[in-house]
């Protein structure tokens, strides 16, 4: 029996453990060498872990958090097995997680705000219109009226990639063609929400990090305008890392959160990668809660972050 309180239907467990199938195969190869032929968990069976988990994305400060953890309890208890490593590790990191003071989100609800506007940032590629997508499709199924603002003006691709979500999951677009500013988008799309008096506005923005500066005054305008309509919007900032990309992903969080205002995070195509561990760090590190995963590219594979599911997920041998 699990330690921890169900969050999640049958269904979603099997997309998260589906998901996370290449990261936690690896990470139990591995673990599976550090520990052929000893019964014990001795400094070298913790070296090997410490090299796993940072070859696995967690990050080294992270990893180091976890490895104290770990040694601390095994100096207590001398006779730890390496048969009770896997619940170790669970319950470790699930603790060093839970201490962290962001707060899983446990659904989609949202605050009582109409409009809500929610701005999506991130570098290209990384998965935002996907994840706009994504999100459309949920709201819209719990019957929320929601609007898209397509402010990656940048490539006509991007734009018309959002409207083609807004038609496949049937909610509108406030769309103006691409080579416009995206703040005059932005500012249109709230507006637009106001008056359909939708419950969210979703907007999606370019990234382009190679004219960092550039992006950033960019956001800077895109606020600015949003604000004309509702001072307190945006009400969130969420920023999208593509978690395949390992510490990369840390590197991106560690400028965007430096450079704009950051509320949330969401880290996307952790199927297919062995790389899943960085979610643990970005959890760990940043002050931000990670609020979406994403495990696939169907609207399914776009899960609310558990952190206790994700561990005892990841930590679980099939
Ligand atoms: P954007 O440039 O940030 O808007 O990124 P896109 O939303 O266009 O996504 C880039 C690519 O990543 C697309 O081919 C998406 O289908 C894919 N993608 C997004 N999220 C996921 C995910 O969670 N898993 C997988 N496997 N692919 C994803
Ligand atoms: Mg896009």
């Amino acid at each position: 029996m699990s330690i921890f309180k169900k969050f999640f239907t049958k269904e979603q467990k099997q997309t998260l453990d589906k998901g996370l199938e290449k990261s936690k195969s690896n990470f139990f190869d591995k673990i599976g060498k550090a520990i052929a032929g000893k019964s014990k968990v001795d400094d070298d069976v913790l070296d090997e872990l410490e090299n796993i988990l940072v070859a696995s994305d967690v990050g080294v400060d992270t990893t180091v958090k976890i490895i104290n953890r770990i040694e601390e309890r095994v100096a207590k208890d001398k006779y730890t097995t390496t048969s009770e490593l896997d619940r170790i590790l669970r319950e470790e990191i699930a603790a060093l997680l839970a201490e962290n003071n962001s707060s899983d989100v446990k659904n989609y609800d949202l605050p009582n705000i109409k409009p809500y506007v929610l701005l999506v940032v991130g570098v290209n590629g990384v998965g935002k219109t996907t994840t706009i997508g994504k999100l459309a499709a949920k709201y819209k199924a719990s019957g929320k009226k929601v609007l898209l603002g397509a402010a990656d003006t940048f490539r006509a691709a991007a734009v018309d990639q959002l409207i083609e979500w807004g038609r496949r999951v049937d909610v509108p677009v406030v769309s103006k063609g691409m080579n416009v500013h995206p703040a005059t988008v932005a500012y249109e799309a709230v507006e637009e929400g106001i008056r359909q008096n939708a419950d969210i506005v979703i907007i999606d923005t370019a990234g382009r990090l190679q004219t960092k500066v550039n992006l950033m005054n960019e956001l800077t305008k895109v606020h600015k305008v949003i604000k004309k309509h509702i001072p307190e919007a945006p009400h969130e900032v969420m920023l999208v890392l593509d978690g395949s990309t390992g510490q990369n992903a840390f590197i991106q969080a560690k400028e965007f959160t430096k450079a704009t205002e950051v509320t949330s995070l969401a880290i996307t195509k952790l199927d297919g990668t062995a790389k899943g561990g960085v979610v643990i760090g970005i959890s760990d590190q940043f002050q931000i809660p990670v609020k979406y995963i994403g495990v696939g590219e169907k609207v399914e594979d776009l899960q609310v972050f558990n952190k206790q599911e994700f561990v005892e997920s990841f930590f679980t041998r099939r």
